[in-house]
């Protein structure tokens, strides 16, 4: 499995599992947790979560999914702003960890910027670290300015930013992604084939037709073609899941790359990041 570097030195899969809307449907449970193992087994390791998923639902499904196999998982889950306070992210920490099954999380992200000062978070982000509930921390939807912000406000330790990158939301190519590259801090790149929305696109389906591929499996080698990006598409089923991960040692040729370019051009000018 190809990997990624955190600013650590510790390398993780360049692809991971997303769980949002996952653990909402007793009719789905057994198909999700069957999907996120079989994930696991062919070394999709990294699993993305948040308390916001199904109000802690998700997290509860990964913990009854995978809770044995806990030790070989990169464990990443999300506090909601409003909790990533000095007063209160001890308290969702602890709640996420409970739902998991775990006594702690290789990755805790702030998942969107609200009113809590940036410095705050870090600050109580570093107090995760220090009491061992976390091994690393990072942000979500943070642009280049709010990175900026953050690092000032002794926010350098962050590990990553969890962005919307796919082939139709390219905004961050102008100035976050090369911030990022050049603060050694991967991004992972949420929704890599926008919610499903990108598979029906007839450039995609050719080439994936030609190279014998399918369309998400070029989405998702498309998203993961440059260095320091993890991808994290979510997938219900056990073929969904090993289609995707054939898709990280799929090499997309120039050609390709460039009828992609054409058909997805990144916008002319900086754009402010976009979020779902
Ligand atoms: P994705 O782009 O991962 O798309 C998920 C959808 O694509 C599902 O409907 C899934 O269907 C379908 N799909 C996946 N693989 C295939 C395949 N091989 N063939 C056909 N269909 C496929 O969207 P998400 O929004 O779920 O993003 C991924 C993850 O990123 C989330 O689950 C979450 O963990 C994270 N995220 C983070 C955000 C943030 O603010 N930080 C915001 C949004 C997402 P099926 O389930 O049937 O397999």
């Amino acid at each position: 499995m190809k990997t990624v570097t955190l600013p650590s030195g510790e390398k993780v899969p360049a692809l991971g599992q997303g769980s949002w809307m996952m653990g909402e449907r007793r009719e789905r449970r057994s198909d999700e947790i069957a999907a996120l193992r079989a994930g696991v087994e062919c070394g999709m390791t990294l699993i993305d979560t948040a308390e916001m998923y199904g109000d802690g639902a998700a997290e509860t499904l990964i913990g009854e999914a995978l809770g044995d196999v806990r030790d070989h998982l990169f464990l990443v889950s999300k506090a909601y702003p409003q909790n990533a306070s000095r007063k209160h992210l001890a308290g969702a920490c602890e709640a996420s960890l409970k739902r998991l099954g775990t006594d702690h999380l290789d990755l805790y992200l702030l998942h969107w910027r609200g009113s809590v000062p940036l410095a705050e978070t870090a600050e109580a982000m570093e107090a995760l670290k220090s009491a061992g509930k976390i091994r690393y921390w990072g942000v979500s939807n943070l642009d280049t300015d709010d990175m900026e912000e953050l690092v000032a406000a002794d926010g350098g330790a962050c590990a990553t930013d969890q962005i919307l990158y796919n082939l139709t939301r390219r905004g961050a190519e102008h100035d976050l992604l090369p911030w990022l590259g050049d603060h050694d801090m991967p991004a992972m790149a949420y929704s890599p084939v926008e919610q499903g929305r990108l598979l029906a696109d007839r450039t995609l389906a050719t080439i994936a037709s030609n190279i014998g591929a399918t369309s998400a499996q070029v989405a998702l080698a498309w998203a993961m073609r440059r260095d320091g990006v993890i991808a994290i598409p979510k997938a219900g089923s056990i073929d969904h899941v090993r289609e995707n991960r054939a898709a990280a040692d799929l090499i997309l040729s120039d050609a390709d790359l460039a009828t992609l370019d054409a058909a997805f051009p990144r916008p002319r000018t900086r754009r402010p990041l976009e979020m779902l």
